[in-house]
């Protein structure tokens, strides 16, 4: 998957109240990207709901630079991974790249992305090796969620929240954005069968303005990583993960109602006052609505699948035959 001779690249920029480090990093990112060789770009701003000046330093850069800046203002803030979403959907690149407005994540790395890409990888993770940001709040609950999340998913990366990646288009196509789920990205890469690479990337503190995220958003990222396991594995079949835990469920039924039979029979103990009882109907019943949950989420996955006419696979290439749909 080489790209072109003359490749075009796509900065994705989610903003939110980031109007004093715009024109700073439009200078840097418009500066290393004329510098490239062989190389279109255009810069997508997605300003998510801002209440500061940044839609009108948007407006200006456009203004400056209609043939390489694009523009796309939200109604209201729907946060970070919907305004990356909305820049992905817009790009026309071969090679998309989001990164921070706050000018925590270094233009100069471009290149080095790129040239990664140009190996034959499809996503090519930033690892802010030296992170700058506090310590406590930042840097020690983001390493914990990275080994958890590395161990869950099976995707090896050391910084899954660093924005700064670059996404070959074809992967990108295979992606879905919901939640927090930005930094799962290539996780779904991955799973959709991307080649993920990663390379260690510059951080800088944060020049202006203040974060918009809090230790809140461990909790909110821990809830997505449920998301994305359940996703990767049972996505295409819920039945495997329902129907498993309902039958255990209904074993466990079954002995507590032999045990109950038993008890009645051999000692005759008063089956009222049963504790084996309460675990036979509560497991059973249990057991039987798992099921019937897995039955239901099966139907759903049809109709996700077929309604929208969306394979259960995903193809590198094809040789001969027809061509590629
Ligand atoms: N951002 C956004 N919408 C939001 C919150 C953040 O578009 O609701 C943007 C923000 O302008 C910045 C990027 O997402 O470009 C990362 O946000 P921030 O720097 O606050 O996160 P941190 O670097 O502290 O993790
Ligand atoms: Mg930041």
């Amino acid at each position: 998957m080489n790209l072109n001779a003359s490749r075009t690249v796509s900065i994705v920029v989610p903003v939110f109240n980031e109007e004093e480090s715009l024109p700073l990093l439009h200078e840097q990112v418009a500066r290393t990207l004329a510098q490239m060789d062989g190389c279109t770009h255009e810069l997508i701003y997605v300003d998510d709901g801002s209440s500061d000046g940044s839609l009108e330093v948007c407006r200006e850069l456009y203004a400056r630079d209609p043939e390489h800046v694009r523009v796309i203002s939200f109604r209201r803030n729907f946060g970070q991974t919907a305004a990356m979403a909305a820049g992905f959907d817009a790009a026309r690149g071969e090679v998309i790249i989001p990164m921070d407005a706050d000018l925590q994540n270094d233009p100069n790395d471009i290149p080095r992305l790129l040239e990664k890409i140009k190996e034959g990888y499809d996503v090519v993770s930033g690892w802010r090796a030296d992170r700058q940001d506090t310590f406590l709040s930042r840097r020690l609950p983001s390493v914990l969620a990275n080994r958890l999340i590395s161990a869950i998913t099976g995707v090896h990366l050391h910084d899954y929240g660093c924005t700064l990646k670059a996404y070959h288009r074809d992967v990108a196509a295979h992606m879905n954005f919901y939640g927090e789920l930005h930094r799962f990205l290539p996780v779904l890469a991955s799973w959709a069968g991307a080649r993920v690479a990663e390379i260690k990337v510059n951080h800088r503190a944060r020049q202006f303005g203040v974060s918009k995220y809090g230790i809140g958003r461990t909790l909110r990222v821990l809830l997505d990583l449920i998301t994305i396991k359940f996703l990767l594995s049972y996505s295409t079949k819920p039945m495997q993960v329902f129907g498993k835990w309902g039958l255990y469920a209904l074993c466990v039924g079954f002995f507590a109602g032999l045990m109950t039979l038993g008890e009645k029979l051999l000692i005759n103990q008063d089956v009222t006052d049963n504790a084996w009882l309460f675990v036979c109907m509560f497991f059973s019943l249990g057991g039987l609505q798992l099921i019937c949950m897995g039955l239901l989420g099966e139907i759903n996955v049809r109709t996700y699948y077929e309604s929208q006419k969306k394979p259960i696979y995903t193809v590198r290439e094809r040789l001969g035959g027809s061509p590629s749909p």
